[in-house]
């Protein structure tokens, strides 16, 4: 498991983008090496054979399952399908992930930010905040940028109590690097309900962020709603093959995610033995509830060569990246006074 040789050499390592720090499988470089002789050609835009992977993969008709160009664009393409106009209220905790907000006014629907408790999803709080209007509720699950879960039991007593008129998003985007009995699984656990959409994506443990893809798992017409919004071809034929390849590799990426993991483990170690308080991470990053001193810190990290994305008078999101910029930042953390 070592750490991709470019991001070693190019500037200063970027710990901003929940991205992975390992280089592609050997089977996925093969998958795109093929894949260039074939660039003339349009891919598959029904993304047909993935989608049958994926839905023996997760034992789910492949009619109930929608691949885009990301998990951002399935996202965008829901709010577009069910929620534009003055009534198309959308609740989301806040904060969280970005893309919410900025796909909510892309496609002109309201924002309904409900505020995060001790950096954890306020279900009775969004609850609360469910109206006639409301056409979607997107649960973050683990929560970008706290790393906090929302519990199977939680959850499901959520769902119920929402009405069947709203579209409920789980978005698992980091659901790998969760464990136990409350890592999400919305498809096992909630997947039955026709009103619950799940989006994942290979940009986080599969290592697959420049190449944009991600699913969605949902009730039939949902999921046909979505490919039928879809543009045509949005999925390049690399994407495709090497989503289908990485989850044939399984293992491999397991164990990756595995020493993630562990280097996340030293993270939090390291930060806590400097006096800082860290919540248990769920995800590939680690959230820093610094406040006012979020600035100073991020700057300090800046120096040592390491970037990592702070929200000012909050708190700073450091991605557990390479082995090197992780221990940077513990030594920095280390000499805050
Ligand atoms: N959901 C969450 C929670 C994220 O943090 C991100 C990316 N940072 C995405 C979705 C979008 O990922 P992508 O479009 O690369 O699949």
């Amino acid at each position: 498991m070592t750490d991709s040789p470019r991001s070693q050499s190019t500037g200063p390592y970027d710990l901003a983008a929940n991205e992975s720090p390992f280089a592609p499988l050997p089977g996925v470089l093969e998958a795109v090496r093929d894949m260039s002789l074939e660039l003339n050609r349009y891919p598959d835009p029904a993304c047909t054979e993935l989608r049958a992977v994926l839905g023996r993969e997760l034992r789910v008709p492949a009619e109930r399952v929608a691949v885009g160009a990301g998990s951002v664009a399935l996202i965008r393409d829901l709010l577009a399908e069910y929620a534009t106009g003055p009534d198309g209220e959308v609740v989301f905790a806040w904060r969280c992930y970005e893309g919410y907000r900025a796909a909510v006014r892309l496609v002109g629907a309201v924002p309904v930010p409900v505020p995060l408790r001790a950096d954890r999803h306020d279900l009775a709080a969004m609850a609360g905040a469910v109206t006639e209007r409301t056409r979607l509720v997107v649960v973050c699950n683990p929560n970008n940028p706290t790393g906090t879960v929302v519990g199977r039991t939680e959850l499901a007593r959520f769902i119920d109590g929402v009405p069947e008129h709203v579209l409920v998003v789980v978005d698992e985007a980091y659901r790998d690097f969760a464990a136990g009995p409350d890592a999400p699984d919305a498809v096992g656990t909630e997947g039955h309900r026709p009103n619950v959409v799940v989006v994942r994506t290979f940009s986080k443990a599969y290592g697959l962020a420049g190449l944009r893809v991600g699913y969605a798992v949902a009730h039939e017409p949902v999921a046909a709603a979505l490919r039928a919004r879809a543009l045509p071809y949005a999925v390049s034929a690399a994407a495709q093959r090497a989503a289908m390849v990485s989850l044939r590799e399984r293992e491999a990426l397991d164990r990756r995610v595995a020493g993630l993991v562990r280097r996340r483990t030293l993270l939090v170690d390291g930060l806590r033995a400097a006096g800082l308080r860290v919540l248990d991470s769920h995800t590939n990053f680690v959230w820093l509830g610094l406040g006012e001193h979020t600035g100073a810190f991020a700057d300090a990290c800046r120096e040592a060569g390491v970037r990592v994305k702070a929200f000012p008078g909050e708190g700073a999101r450091i991605t557990v990246g390479e082995q090197e910029a992780v221990e940077r930042v513990i030594a920095v953390a280390s000499r805050l006074p």
